[in-house]
């Protein structure tokens, strides 16, 4: 606390932050002319920064990471006991949380069976891949080895969760990629890429014509988010997934689902993909998992799965050699089990999808008001407003106009977000993902903001 103690002055903290860190996802040119912005406190919806100025966040955390809100003195409890009594110890063994937790999480996802604990979205979903690769290896004669992913969906940040990147931007100046990952069409029905009545089923044969393609005996896994974040909060249409199961079926390939931010209750039940009735082979997630009060991810499969890494105990190439160092500490799963209790005492699920539907039909209102709207879509408190220039040839708007929409808000003390980038591949998309716990004022605050915005960007 010293250090802090000697840093009270927050003019003090921001000339710090200025001059040592590195911020992720911004052009630091920027600080020369405006303030980094550090944000000192929260506590449910709200946050304030450096300057004292109070925020709504209408994305809990920036990137739909705080499901219960802030300020959950019963988490941090739960972590500090957790911390005093034992705080880490890695390799083979388990913890006391790490136990509790993977029960009560499997109890919610019924088919699976193991929980595989790491620390982010990426490391989750590289799990996956090491995993696939493992059971190509050694099942499949070296074969099945590929992994399909889908255009303008994201799993990571990591050389190869950045080689199944369907977003060109964050993967185009990094490469060289491993090999093995193939893209598949994205299936956001608004920017339609076929001319039929049943979009969603044409859109996930496109996945077949991929596997067909490349040839079943080399496709081993599928990976797909539930419903799209950074990419456009796309929501699949009707049909897809049932018709994404059966091919996986059908060409035994296995299917990996991205819970990274849809996961543990952001659309109204507790995983995305219990909308759509499927089954998977792998679910990760790490975001709401505990509401950024611990770093957690987990790698969540089926006893399937599980048994092929145990095929053969005398060879010690058979179990899945691998460890994630934080991925043993305590402070993860005690925080998430404190952070599931609060959704279920607290009846977040339920609050979810009624507060969901309130801001879908507001921003349809908002539709109908400004034609800069084209697109409004969204599940549970997981929503997205597409801007476009011209409704008939659903040209985006102005990269610009967009971060003005976002200023805007912020200016009335409401953060949204935005999926702009004028680069290949993306359109202006706002972003909304308000904590679990939002209230009707709180929903209507924040299209209104926007309402404000649009008025003052668009006339
Ligand atoms: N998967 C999805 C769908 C994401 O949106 C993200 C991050 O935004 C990730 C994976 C990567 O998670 P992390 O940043 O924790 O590595």
């Amino acid at each position: 606390m010293e250090g802090m103690n000697q840093m009270n002055d927050m003019s003090a903290v921001v000339e710090a932050d200025r001059a040592h860190v590195w911020h992720h996802l911004i052009q630091h040119k920027q600080f020369e002319t405006i303030d980094p912005r550090v944000i000192v406190e929260g506590k449910g919806m709200k946050v304030w920064d450096a300057k004292g100025k109070e925020h709504l966040d209408a994305v809990s955390g920036g990137v739909w990471t705080v499901n219960v809100g802030y300020g959950r003195e019963s988490i941090a409890n739960a972590v500090r006991d957790q911390l005093i009594k034992m705080n880490y110890f890695a390799g083979a063994a388990g913890s006391v949380p790490g136990s509790i937790f993977a029960k009560r999480l499997i109890e919610k996802m019924p088919g699976m069976s193991r929980v595989y604990y790491s620390n982010s979205g990426s490391e989750a979903n590289e799990k996956v891949y090491k995993m696939v690769r493992q059971i190509a290896h050694r099942h499949h004669g070296g074969k099945k080895w590929k992994i399909l992913y889908r255009d303008r969906d994201y799993h990571g940040t990591t050389i190869a969760a950045l080689a199944s990147a369907g977003q060109d931007q964050r993967a185009m100046q990094y490469g060289p990629f491993p090999d093995g990952f193939v893209r598949v069409p994205h299936c956001l029905e608004y920017r339609k890429q076929w001319d039929v009545e049943n979009y969603g089923e044409r859109a996930a044969d496109a996945i077949e014509e991929v596997i067909l393609r490349e040839g079943p005996d080399t496709v081993g896994c599928l990976i797909l988010e539930p419903v799209t974040a950074g990419g456009g909060v796309i929501v699949p249409p009707k049909g897809y997934w049932e018709r994404v199961q059966e091919i996986c079926k059908k060409y035994n390939v296995l299917l990996a689902i991205d819970e990274v931010v849809c996961g543990v209750g952001r659309t109204g039940v507790w995983f995305g993909y219990q909308n759509y009735g499927i089954k998977p082979d792998f679910v990760t997630m790490a975001k709401g998992v505990a509401s950024g009060y611990a770093a957690i991810s987990c790698t969540v499969t089926t006893e399937a799965v599980f048994e092929m890494f145990k095929d053969d105990p005398t060879d010690p190439m058979s179990y899945f050699r691998d460890i994630s160092t934080f991925g043993g500490c305590t402070s993860g799963p005690a925080a998430a089990l404190e952070n599931m209790r609060i959704i279920e005492d607290e009846g977040l699920l339920d609050n979810t999808v009624k507060m969901g539907e309130r801001c879908l039909s507001n921003l349809q209102a908002l539709m109908d008001k400004h034609k800069v709207v084209g697109d409004v879509r969204g599940k549970g408190l997981f929503l997205g407003a597409e801007l476009v220039a011209d409704r008939a040839t659903k040209e985006p708007v102005d990269e610009k106009q967009a971060q003005a929409v976002v200023a805007d808000c912020m200016a009335q003390g409401v953060i949204i977000g935005v999926t702009n980038r004028s680069l290949p591949g993306l359109n202006n998309t706002l972003c909304l993902s308000p904590a679990l716990i939002a209230t009707p004022d709180d929903i209507d605050r924040i299209t209104d903001a926007i309402d404000g915005a649009l008025t003052r960007v668009f006339g």
